[in-house]
């Protein structure tokens, strides 16, 4: 808890930010393995084609599904069904009356059919400004999210439910995703889905990059730990904590796709997960700004990461149904004072996205990111004060992330049974008010 926060969960902190209208940042419910995954039981309404599946696959995570109660951990809308404009109007009908019963860190999600292959483009298309509206206006913790599932991918939606209904996506809200279809590989056991996967990790020595390597491996990945070298001591302690192994480079020196190709063929035969982590800063207004500082966040935020992508696909040590995992940033989409070279790699993470997983689609493969918003590492708190509180507060949660909440999004499109899950970049930012 950031110090503002236990202020404002104090007795007298909590009277004043009441009486100010101050924000208010309740303590998140993230995952744990020994507690349930929603505070509360399920809500499903709707009428469409994904009722059934969506209701099978909530029993099949453990979720408790009733048609009343006072108090739900979820309410799950299925507008597949919403057809028309007038029908916009089942959406007031569900929610109106059970939205004030959604308890603490409540989970609000709708599915919708893409818009552009919908009955109705015009409604599905609405259903965006409904559920980041809602994620707005949620207290106490609560998210809202929009999932587009395409016809004929209605079995695909297992994992991704399992991650927004439930603390792993604890600092998510107002995304809206899309789920195509895809092989659905689904583990034996669901509390180490990664098991016999090889993941490699770049920048995993701190921060969001050693949060991430363990995360996966809890999820029951290999982990191979890269960073440069002079992160060394660093990446050893990350590499012994996840059991994995590490490989010591610069990413961005000529010979390292070729390096990485050889590591992971020869030690392990392939590998399964790429996160390209590994990322920098050389912050200057454009005027200020010397080459040397755009060169070297050009080089490691995108160039580098480019090359080994080829270089993984080229040599086929990225094995079938391998997911190629980005980390973006807000910045990239909203743009940052200061931040010309580091917004410019950050959107052309996204551009990578878009171009690699159209070149994937039906292969198995899945390529996605994740743009995360003020999270708490050594990064931030070196961000002045002032800008600091303003990053951590100007969010639906009025809060900042945890690393912690980067590595489940990422679990989530690593997962075996996300292969209909292609293309996205998913936000991990409390719904920032950042380029909304
Ligand atoms: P960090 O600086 O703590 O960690 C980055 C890691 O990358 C370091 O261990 C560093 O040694 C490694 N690295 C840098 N250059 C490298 C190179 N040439 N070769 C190999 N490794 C290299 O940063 P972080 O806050 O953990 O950020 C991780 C990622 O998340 C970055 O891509 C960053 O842009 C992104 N991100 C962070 C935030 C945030 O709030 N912290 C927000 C949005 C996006």
């Amino acid at each position: 808890m950031d110090r503002y926060q236990s202020f404002a969960r104090s007795g007298f902190g909590r009277f004043v930010v009441g009486k100010l209208g101050l924000p208010d940042p309740y303590p998140l419910r993230r995952h744990s393995p020994t507690q349930p995954p929603l505070d509360g039981p399920v809500l499903l309404g709707g009428s469409g084609r994904l009722v059934e599946p969506v209701g099978a696959a909530l029993g099949s995570i453990g979720l408790d599904v009733v048609s009343e109660s006072p108090r739900y951990g979820a309410l799950v809308f299925d507008a597949t069904g919403i057809d028309s404009t007038e029908r916009l109007r089942e959406l007031h009908e569900f929610f109106h009356p059970v939205i004030r019963s959604l308890g603490p860190c409540g989970r609000v999600v709708v599915l919708g059919t893409p818009p552009a292959s919908a009955a109705s483009q015009v409604a599905q298309r609405a259903l965006e400004g409904f559920v980041r509206s809602v994620g707005k206006e949620l207290k106490r913790g609560g998210t809202a999210q929009l999932v587009y599932v395409a016809e004929g991918a209605e079995g695909s939606v297992g994992s991704t439910l399992r991650f927004l209904l439930s603390g792993r996506s604890a600092y998510v809200s107002g995304q809206v995703i899309r789920i195509g279809t895809g092989p659905i590989e689904v583990p034996e056991d669901w509390s180490r889905p990664l098991a016999g996967k090889v993941a490699l990790v770049t920048g995993a020595s701190r921060g969001i990059g050693a949060a991430i390597a363990e995360v996966l491996g809890r999820d029951g990945a290999h982990v191979v730990c890269l960073d440069v070298p002079a992160q060394g001591d660093e990446l050893s302690a990350v590499a012994n904590r996840v059991r994995g192994s590490t490989i010591q480079l610069d990413i961005t020196s000529a010979g390292a796709p070729a390096r990485i190709v050889e590591h992971v063929t020869q030690r392990h035969g392939g590998v399964d997960i790429v996160v390209h982590n590994a990322g920098i800063t050389r912050d200057r207004t454009l005027g200020r700004m010397d080459e040397g500082r755009w060169d070297a966040v050009v080089a490691v935020n995108l160039a580098s990461q480019e090359r080994v992508n080829q270089a993984l696909f080229d040599s086929g040590a990225l094995r079938p149904n391998g997911r190629v995992i980005g980390v973006s940033s807000i910045a990239g989409i909203a743009g940052n004072v200061g931040q010309t070279n580091y917004a410019t790699t950050k959107a052309g993470v996204i551009g990578m996205v878009d171009s690699l997983s159209a070149q994937v689609a039906g292969t198995g493969t899945t390529v996605n990111a994740v743009a995360p918003g003020f999270i708490e590492t050594r990064m931030t708190a070196a961000v002045p004060l002032f800008i600091r509180e303003a990053g951590r507060r100007m969010n639906s949660l009025s809060q900042g992330g945890l690393p912690v909440d980067v590595a489940e999004t990422i679990a989530w499109f690593a997962h075996p049974a996300s292969g209909g899950v292609n293309g996205n970049v998913v936000r991990v930012c409390g719904q920032s008010l950042l380029g909304a």
